[in-house]
């Protein structure tokens, strides 16, 4: 991958980690502070909810999110980013647009997602 395609998931991976930082810092006390936020609409209320749910559950998943943000930019570093951990072949770019921390291209991905179960696939 050239100096350009790297320095732009750097970017990437970097808002991302800021991101996921600010979350972590907030922690416990943003999820207490959704209840007094002025929201009138329903909608809104109901989200708030399920947004209140998920903060207080939060703190270890994005812990997990800034360790693999953390070993993305340190392969970004080390030469091996968007490289396959499995099988050493490229990662498709499109596929790192959209996950930017991608350890496996696709296949492989499959696989090891195969093996460990689905503790991987964090979903709300
Ligand atoms: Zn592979």
């Amino acid at each position: 991958m050239d100096a350009d395609k790297l320095k732009h998931f750097r970017g990437i991976l970097l808002a991302q980690l800021r991101a996921h930082t600010r979350h972590i810092l907030d922690g416990q006390s943003a999820a207490l502070e959704y209840s007094d936020d002025g929201v009138k609409d329903s909608v809104d209320l109901s989200l708030l909810d399920v947004n209140r749910e998920i903060a207080l559950r939060l703190g270890e998943h994005e812990s997990q999110m800034v360790a693999d943000i953390d070993q993305a930019l340190l392969r970004i570093k080390e030469g091996s980013y968007g490289t396959c951990a499995r099988c050493g072949g490229p990662i498709a770019e499109r596929r790192l647009e959209a996950v930017p921390t991608a350890r496996y291209d696709a296949a492989c991905q499959t696989l090891v997602e195969s093996q460990l179960g689905t503790d991987m696939n964090y979903s709300l």
